[in-house]
């Protein structure tokens, strides 16, 4: 129960700077319960009229009962709209506040998540969370206020009888809280499937072709029908469960209404009432069920948003990445040192970088080589703090990257990779990529510094093609040069270049091979080398095994020493350039 209200508290945190809308809200559904006991209050003028025979009555009546309707349905619009309007604005700053701190939390937030649940929150969850504070919490205020203002009025028509309304409370609390329980545990199994069945459709859309040419349909189809059998199962278990609950509160109800009855027609109630006061009365207590139903009925919503709640204020709750570095530094000059470090990832035993340490002086470049799965693009990567690492490990211009901001820090480097992170947008929008300062000859400069300016002055719309979603519009070639004109415009001192192992056709592979020459040109560099030409290139070549350096030296010098890097050689890189002759 501590960890509802602990949900609530949090979400009612959202209420600030909302709280005059929310007011008018809770004023308009304060006129429509009013408007309840109002109604109950006329049943007894009416009987009574009717009683003394008093046709005075005629005109007042009726004009109270367009009155009261008046009330109701004024109460009912401001009641409502408000009460969406602040739920509505609550989503949208949650939205926002969720996608904003996405953009904040660590790499490794990203490896221990799977895409699919990250989604479900995103979307699913919030929506959950959505028809809580729209749908449910206006049934919870309107109907809430409505029994409060009912049973205030049956209590004050005759407290005594209405003691038994106290009796029930008890029993309807603790069924409450027993099936909210229920409803809320199940709820998480339910959202748990839903992100399972998200994840596996994901990856059946972004792998479709693997899917097809690997003939895995029924897999697949497979891993999703148990997702949603075991969505399904939740689902109906939920709706037995509310379907179950709801009849026996209006059991429950009927047996007090009933026990209301029986008190109301005993010998001494009848002689000390007007007929009038006890239909008012009965009214008041026949209008009860329906407002005790509604709020009944809203509970699974009620719990199915809490659970939502709870996965939005987990991802929340994620730290973002940490940022207590306060240097700056306008320019640098890119000298780059790695000095005794060691890195194991987050969510891993395995130490994967090992007394690591080297330099490299402003414009050199440095070629990273060894066997897949040495840690060479761990260290890279460990270069843009994507995770953390020990003080006093890497250094740029002689500073602990640490110490620096980490947007300054990350401002000082680019990176071009051989998986290609292109957007849905515009060719200019992605090689400006967020930054709207840069005019189109910038642009172009840079286009044609990637060697990609002739291609792209040939599609009909220059800057403002839209590539499709990851550039599925270009072929592989152009993909990787807008990508270098990105780094081209970007203009960092510090390149790091991840080689794409994919082969590219040979007009293709020369395009992009001078112009990432151009790019590294005067730049510290540190490339992921799988390219003889640019492993001979390169000013040293730092040999790794098994997260260790293992050599250093140029490629003819360890070539000559015959050790690690020779057979690397052999196997590898004569091989691979025998290919491609
Ligand atoms: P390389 O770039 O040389 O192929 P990596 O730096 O990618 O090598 O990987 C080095 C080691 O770190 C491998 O054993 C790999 O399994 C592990 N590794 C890579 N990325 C992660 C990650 N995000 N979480 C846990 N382990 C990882």
């Amino acid at each position: 129960m501590s960890e509802s209200y602990q949900l609530y508290g949090r979400l009612l945190t959202y209420l600030r700077g909302k709280i005059g809308m929310f007011s008018l809200s809770l004023i308009g559904f304060a006129l429509f319960a009013a408007s309840q006991p109002a109604l109950a209050k006329l049943m007894e003028l009416v009987i009574e009229s009717i009683e003394n025979k008093d046709s005075d009555a005629r005109l007042f009546l009726p004009t109270i009962a367009v009155g009261i309707f008046i009330m109701r349905g004024v109460g009912y619009f401001i009641g409502n709209y408000y009460n969406e309007y602040v739920g509505a604005s609550i989503i949208r700053q949650i939205k926002l506040q969720l996608f904003n701190h996405l953009t904040t939390v660590p790499a490794a937030y990203f490896d221990a998540n799977k895409q699919g649940n990250i989604l479900h929150s995103l979307h699913n969850s919030v929506s959950l969370l959505q028809v809580l504070v729209t749908t449910a919490f206006k049934t919870l205020v309107r109907e809430g206020l409505t029994i409060i203002a009912l049973v205030g009025y049956v209590f004050y028509l005759n407290w005594k009888l209405s003691l038994v309304f106290l009796c029930i409370a008890p029993v309807l609390a603790y069924m409450v809280a027993a099936t909210n329980q229920t409803f809320r545990s199940i709820s998480r199994k339910n959202e748990g499937a839903l992100g399972k069945a998200l994840q596996v459709s994901k990856e059946l859309i972004s792998n479709h072709g693997v899917v097809r040419t690997f003939g895995s349909q029924d897999y697949e189809s497979a891993r999703y029908e148990s997702a949603v059998n075991r969505a399904f199962k939740t689902q109906l278990k939920i709706r037995k469960v509310a379907s179950i609950f709801t009849p026996l509160t209006q059991v429950v109800i009927a047996m007090a209404m009933a026990f209301i009855i029986y008190l109301l027609l005993s010998p001494e109630t009848l002689a000390k009432s007007t007929t009038g006061e006890l239909v008012g009365y009965l009214t008041a207590v026949a209008l009860l069920p329906k407002s005790i139903r509604s709020l009944s009925g809203i509970s699974v919503t009620i719990q199915r948003g809490l659970v939502g709640a709870e996965v939005v204020f987990k991802l929340v709750d994620v730290e973002p990445e940490p940022d207590l570095g306060e240097h700056e530094a306008d320019v640098v000059k890119g000298k780059l040192e790695v000095k005794n470090l060691r890195f194991t990832y987050p969510n891993s035993e395995t130490e994967v970088l090992k007394n690591i340490s080297f330099t490299v002086q402003p414009g050199e470049m440095i070629a990273l080589v060894g066997k897949s799965g040495s840690g060479k693009s761990t260290l890279a990567n460990l270069l843009f703090r994507l995770y953390e690492i020990d003080d006093d490990s890497i250094f740029l211009d002689d500073v602990d990257i640490n110490r620096y901001k980490l947007a300054n820090l990350r401002g000082h480097m680019s990176a071009v990779n051989q998986n290609i992170s292109l957007f849905d947008d515009t060719i200019r929008n992605n090689i400006a990529y967020g930054k709207k300062e840069y005019s189109d000859e910038q642009i172009y400069r840079a286009l044609e510094c990637a060697n990609a300016l002739e291609f792209v002055a040939a599609l009909p719309k220059g800057l403002d093609t839209a590539i499709g979603e990851n550039g599925l519009k270009l072929s592989g070639g152009q993909r990787q040069r807008i990508s270098i004109a990105r780094a081209f415009l970007k203009d960092s001192p510090v390149l790091i270049l991840d080689e794409a192992t994919s082969a590219l056709d040979n007009e293709s592979e020369a395009l992009v091979t001078s112009s990432l020459d151009q790019l590294a040109n005067a730049k510290t560099t540190l490339v992921i080398a799988h390219r003889l030409s640019t492993i001979i290139k390169a000013d040293r070549l730092l040999v790794m095994r098994d997260g260790e350096i293992v050599e250093t030296g140029s490629h003819a010098e360890l070539v000559k020493k015959n050790r690690f890097y020779a057979s690397l050689y052999q196997t590898e890189y004569q091989n691979r350039e025998k290919s491609v002759d």
